[in-house]
């Protein structure tokens, strides 16, 4: 079986509400979005665009202030959730329901990420 895998970066501010720790002021993340779709043949480039779209509606916003995270913590988990239902739906638009999205794993730093696959 295949894997096609495309990466993309964005910067965003957030904070994660009834938290204790770092996360829990507002400040910025270099996010890093890794979708992986398996067993499919897809341009790169039609990835990269379905991508484009979901991290556009992110990229030097404060999270926090952006549907559904005026309600859902912000967190990587509910990040690679996100751009999982994000892109998964795109696609399966664009390709009449063929490609469908393996795994998404957002890197909130180099060492923490979060994986969500259904
Ligand atoms: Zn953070």
């Amino acid at each position: 079986m295949y894997e096609v895998t495309v990466e993309d970066t964005f910067a965003a501010g957030h904070y994660l509400r009834n938290y204790k720790g770092k996360c829990e002021n507002p400040h910025g993340h270099n996010y890093k979005i890794r979708v992986t779709l398996a067993g499919v043949l897809l341009d790169f480039k039609d990835l990269k665009d379905v991508m484009k779209h979901a991290i556009e509606r992110l990229d030097h916003q404060m999270i926090n202030e952006i549907e559904p995270f005026t309600v859902l913590n912000p967190s990587a988990e509910n990040l690679a959730k996100y751009f999982y239902d994000e892109t998964n739906e795109r696609l399966s638009s664009v390709t009449n329901g063929r490609v469908r999205v393996k795994d998404v794993t957002v890197f909130e730093t180099d060492v923490t990420t979060a994986r969500y696959s259904e």
